[in-house]
């Protein structure tokens, strides 16, 4: 199989510098430059070239990444691994017939994109997860009260006091049947904050077919979902996942700003006031597209830093927890292996809690900490507003 870039000439662009290697997750694990960002690119560049074929090795480094975008905020040359990692999963969907494939393939087609059948799903699982847990592969079925029955979410919510505008909220796939309840939390916070707040029925936006490669579907998603949520009258468009949230502004020709989460929004305005600080030590982990994307949450982040009474900095720069996604699922080993490193890390810091808000890193984290410690940002501005207690 020949690979085809000629749209992409970042693969030309690699100076082999290797500022890119203390950055990579998968390159920090397995100590090996066929996973690292270097490594990926120097082997797309030969099957594109036609000097190599594409054998079970380079194929293993290439599908190894977690398109955690870390690389590209070092690397000099401005190469996007989302896009490179984009164009040859797309190419070589068709190869792919493993099992881990076929899992992902069969999730993303048939069950995540209908909420039914993703409700129909989580739902079964709730009754099997105690000893679906005891098998190895099965580690990351979330914890019991995130299988429960999610709670009914309105419509609209109008804003109390004057109105500042209308905002409309994603309520996704995945997120709308396991973190329901931060959505709502999110809803009642905009509100109080002076929003009214438009809540379009679930579904997916397409990123997580991004990730596997699956450009028109996930194109088809993005579409349908910002017709709903980007309507007339609409102000903003708030995303709790940063993930989604780079995705559907990806090929948007709205302002900065338009794309944001609850944090951030409070933070540039409304009637929301810190009234207790959340006690103990608190590590606050980003997700990786609030890192590395070109969306701003700066704002948000440091509401978010003002809510805690003591904020403890991890000793290295924050890396993916390993979720990504359906890479959890796709690469369970290398996808655990990265986390219990993010794991101790959190430990040896002598945290109490940590801050996290993408669902899958969320989940990844309960699955690590257990549920106790692992808080969301809404939860963390519902408390410190007052308008939830922990
Ligand atoms: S996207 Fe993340 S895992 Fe992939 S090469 Fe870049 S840093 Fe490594
Ligand atoms: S930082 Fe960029 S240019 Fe340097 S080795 Fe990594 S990918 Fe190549």
């Amino acid at each position: 199989m020949k690979l085809n870039f000629t749209s992409i000439p970042a693969l030309k662009d690699c100076v082999h510098c290797g500022l890119c290697l203390p950055e990579c997750p998968t390159y920090l694990a397995t100590g090996r430059e066929a996973e690292s960002p270097r490594g990926r690119i120097a082997a797309l560049r030969a099957v594109a070239e036609n000097r190599s074929e594409i054998s079970a090795a380079i194929h293993d480094g290439l599908e190894s990444c977690l398109v955690c975008r870390a690389c590209e905020s070092a690397c000099p040359s401005g190469i996007s691994m989302e896009q490179l990692m984009a164009s040859y999963r797309q190419q070589c969907r068709q190869e792919r017939s493993d099992l881990p494939a076929r899992v992902e393939s069969w999730l993303l087609r048939e069950v995540i994109p209908h909420p039914r059948r993703l409700s129909a799903l989580v739902g079964g699982l709730r009754w099997i997860a105690p000893w679906l847990r005891r098998l190895p592969f099965a580690r990351e079925i979330p914890s019991a009260h995130r299988l429960r029955p999610a709670p009914e979410i309105p419509e609209v919510m109008e804003a109390m006091g004057s109105c500042r505008g209308t905002v409309s909220l994603l309520r996704g796939c995945v997120a709308d049947r396991i973190f329901r309840a931060e959505t709502q939390l999110s809803a009642r916070l905009l509100a109080e904050a002076g929003w009214k707040v438009v809540i379009p029925s679930a579904g997916c936006c397409g990123a997580l077919h991004h990730h596997a490669g699956m450009i028109e579907e996930s194109t088809d998603y993005r579409r349908q979902r910002w017709r709903e949520l980007a309507a007339d009258g609409v102000d903003h468009v708030v995303i709790e996942s940063a993930g989604c949230a780079a995705h559907l502004n990806s090929t948007s020709s709205q302002p900065t700003g338009f794309v944001t989460d609850t944090a951030t929004l409070l933070a540039r305005g409304g009637n929301f006031t810190i009234q207790q600080k959340l006690p103990g030590r608190s590590v606050l982990s980003l997700a990786c597209h609030q890192q590395h994307s070109s969306l701003d949450f700066d704002d948000g982040t440091e509401l978010l830093k003002n809510c805690l009474e003591e904020q403890i900095q991890l000793p290295a720069p924050d890396h993916c927890c390993g979720a990504a996604g359906m890479y959890m699922v796709r690469r369970q080993e290398l996808s655990r292996s990265i986390g219990e490193v993010a794991r101790d890390r959190f430990v040896s810091s002598q945290a109490d809690q940590i801050i996290s808000g993408n669902p899958g890193c969320m989940l990844r984290w309960e699955s690590l900490l257990g549920t106790q410690k692992v808080i969301s940002p809404v939860r963390l501005l519902a408390h410190a507003g007052g308008l939830e207690s922990l």
